[in-house]
C-alpha cells in the first residue's frame, strides 16, 4: 500500500508517539525513519546521557564511599563496557518502539523521506531505491542536529559533538574543553568530571545555564567549581587550533584573549532544526530562521502538512515534542486535547539535580506581576545529608495578587521527579495552602517542599 491517512517523517519522541496515537484514533499510519526508532532522544540524547551519568555516579560513589564505610580498593573504569551498557539500553528501548508499531499496525518505512508536494513524498532506502507515497496528511517530526557555527577550527579532528561522544571511546580523555554551558554542556561536564577527566567549560553568556533562575546558575557554578571543573563565562570563542597535545580553544573575555587546552573539544552550543534532504526540488515551506514555521495547530504554510518537535519548536525537549505530536494528531482527528503546551518543565541531571517549571521571580516581575517567593534550604534535610549532596534548595513562586502558584525552581536530588506536583499546581491554579493540605512522607527530599510552601503561604497573608 502506498497511500495512508497519515505519514509521519521521523520516529523520535514526537513522531513515534504521534503515530501511535493516530493509529489508535483509527488513521492508517506510516512512519518514515532513516535511522533507529526513538530518534535523538533515545539514541543520541536523553537516554544515553542519563545511562552514562548513572554509571559515572556509581563510579564516583564507590570512589568517595569512605565516609559511608565503603572502601573500594583497586577501583577501575571500563569505558567500553560503560558505553556498551548504554547502547544495550537504547537498543532494547528502540526495539520496543518497533514492536509497538507492529502492534498498532503502523508501517515503518525505512529510508530518507523527501516531501515533493502537498500529500506527496518519496522514501529513498539505503540501496538508493526510491518509492513514492501519498498521504492525506504529512507530519514532519525530523528533529534536530548539533549546531556547528562557522568558528574557525570547529572542523578539526578532536572537535566533537554530543553525537560523536555518545559513540564511545576506548579510554577516558585526559581533558576536555566544553564549548557551551547549557544543559548538554553541563551534563557532559558532570559525566567527565565524575570519571576523573579534567573539564573546562566555556560559556558565552554571563553565567552557565543562562535560561535558568540566576540563583540556580550561580549555585551550580559554585558546586561544579568545587568538584574541580574550570568555568569561563562571558567568554566568546574565536577559534580552535591544533596543539602538540590536543586542541586549544581561544576566547575573548573582557577584551582579553585567553586560551584553554584540552585533549578533545565538545561543541555543545545548541541544535539546529533538521530539514536536511527533507524538501524535494521546487518544494519549500515557510520558515522562521532554520525552524519550520507553524501555527498553533502545527500547520505549516502548505495545507495538509504539519510539523512538531525540535524541527519547529522554540523549546527543544523530548516531552515537548511528544506533547505537540499528540496534540497535533488529536486535532487532526477532531478529538480533545487538554495538555497545556505552554507549561514546560525543564530538568538537568547534574548533581544535585535541577528542575524548573513556570515563571522565575525575575520573569514574573518582567511580566508586570507582583511575585512572592517561598524558599527552603535543605541543609538539615536528612536525605540530603545521607547522600552528601551539598547545597540544595527549593523556590516556589506565587502571584502575590491572586495567591496562585506560577513557578518553581528546585535544585536538589530527585527534583526531576518532584517537579510534576508543582506543574500540576500551576496548571490547576492552585495555592500553596492547597499543596499543604496533605502529608509528605518522611524521610524524603520533598519534605523541604512543605517548608518552601509554608514560607510562601506566610508571605501571601
Ligand atoms: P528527534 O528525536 O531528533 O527525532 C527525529 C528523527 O527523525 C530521527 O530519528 C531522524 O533520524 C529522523 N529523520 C530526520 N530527517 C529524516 C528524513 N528526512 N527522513 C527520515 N527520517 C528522518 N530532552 C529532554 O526532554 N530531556 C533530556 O534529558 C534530554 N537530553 C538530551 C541530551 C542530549 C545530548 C541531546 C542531544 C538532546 C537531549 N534532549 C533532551 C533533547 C531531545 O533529545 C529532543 O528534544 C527530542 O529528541 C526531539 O524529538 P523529535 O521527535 O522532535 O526529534
Amino acid at each position: 500500500m502506498n497511500h495512508y491517512d497519515l505519514i509521519v517523517i521521523g520516529a523520535g519522541p514526537g513522531g513515534y508517539m504521534a503515530a501511535l496515537e493516530a493509529a489508535k484514533l483509527g488513521l492508517s499510519t506510516a512512519v518514515v525513519e532513516s535511522r533507529e526508532a526513538g530518534g535523538t532522544c533515545l539514541n543520541r540524547g536523553c537516554i544515553p546521557t542519563k545511562a552514562l551519568l548513572h554509571a559515572a555516579q556509581v563510579y564516583a560513589e564507590a570512589k568517595n564511599g569512605r565516609a559511608s564505610g565503603v572502601i573500594a580498593e583497586n577501583l577501575t573504569l571500563d569505558l567500553p563496557a560503560m558505553f556498551a551498557h548504554q547502547q544495550e539500553i537504547t537498543q532494547k528501548l528502540s526495539a520496543g518502539i518497533e514492536a509497538l508499531f507492529k502492534k498498532g499496525k503502523i508501517a515503518l518505512l525505512r529510508g530518507q523521506g523527501t516531501i515533493t508536494g502537498a500529500g506527496q513524498l518519496t522514501v529513498t532506502d539505503e540501496t538508493g531505491a526510491v518509492t513514492p507515497y501519498t498521504a492525506e496528511r504529512i507530519l514532519i517530526a525530523t528533529g534536530s542536529v548539533p549546531a556547528l557555527p562557522p568558528i574557525p577550527g570547529l572542523d578539526l579532528p578532536g572537535v566533537l559533538t554530543s553525537d560523536d561522544l555518545l559513540k564511545g571511546a576506548d579510554r577516558l580523555y585526559d581533558s576536555i574543553v566544553i564549548i557551551g554551558g547549557g544543559v548538554i554542556g553541563v551534563e557532559f561536564a558532570t559525566f567527565y568530571n565524575q570519571l576523573g577527566c579534567k573539564v573546562t567549560l566555556v560559556e558565552g553568556m554571563d553565567r552557565i545555564l543562562p535560561g535558568m533562575d540566576r540563583e540556580i546558575s550561580q549555585n551550580l557554578a559554585l558546586i561544579l567549581k568545587k568538584q574541580g571543573i574550570v568555568i569561563h563565562t562571558s567568554a566568546m570563542v574565536q577559534q580552535v587550533e591544533k596543539t602538540e597535545t590536543g586542541l586549544a580553544v581561544a576566547f575573548i573575555v573582557k577584551d582579553q584573549t585567553t586560551s584553554v587546552e584540552g585533549e578533545v573539544v565538545l561543541c555543545a552550543i545548541g541544535r539546529w532544526p533538521n530539514t536536511n534532504g527533507l524538501f524535494g526540488q521546487g518544494f519549500s515551506l515557510a520558515m522562521e530562521g532554520r525552524r519550520i514555521a507553524v501555527n498553533d495547530r502545527f500547520e505549516t504554510s502548505v495545507p495538509g502538512i504539519y510539523a512538531i518537535g525540535d524541527v519547529s519548536s522554540r523549546v527543544q525537549l523530548a516531552h515537548v515534542a511528544t506533547a505537540q505530536g499528540l496534540a497535533c494528531v488529536r486535532q487532526m482527528a477532531e478529538k480533545p486535547d487538554n495538555t497545556d503546551l505552554t507549561l514546560i518543565p525543564g530538568c538537568i541531571y547534574c548533581r544535585p539535580e535541577i528542575a524548573s517549571v513556570g515563571l522565575t521571580e525575575a520573569e514574573a516581575k518582567e511580566a508586570g506581576m507582583n511575585p512572592k517567593v517561598g524558599k527552603s534550604v535543605l541543609f538539615s534535610n536528612a536525605r540530603t545529608l545521607i547522600g552528601d549532596l551539598g547545597r540544595s534548595f527549593m523556590k516556589v513562586v506565587a502571584n502575590g495578587d491572586t495567591g496562585a502558584i506560577i513557578g518553581a525552581q528546585l535544585m536538589c536530588q530527585n527534583s526531576t521527579d518532584m517537579i510534576s506536583q508543582l506543574t500540576t499546581a500551576i496548571a490547576n491554579g492552585m495555592s500553596p495552602k492547597q499543596l499543604l493540605c496533605f502529608m509528605r512522607p518522611h524521610p524524603t527530599f520533598e519534605e523541604a517542599l512543605t517548608e518552601a510552601l509554608e514560607d510562601l503561604a506566610a508571605k501571601l497573608k
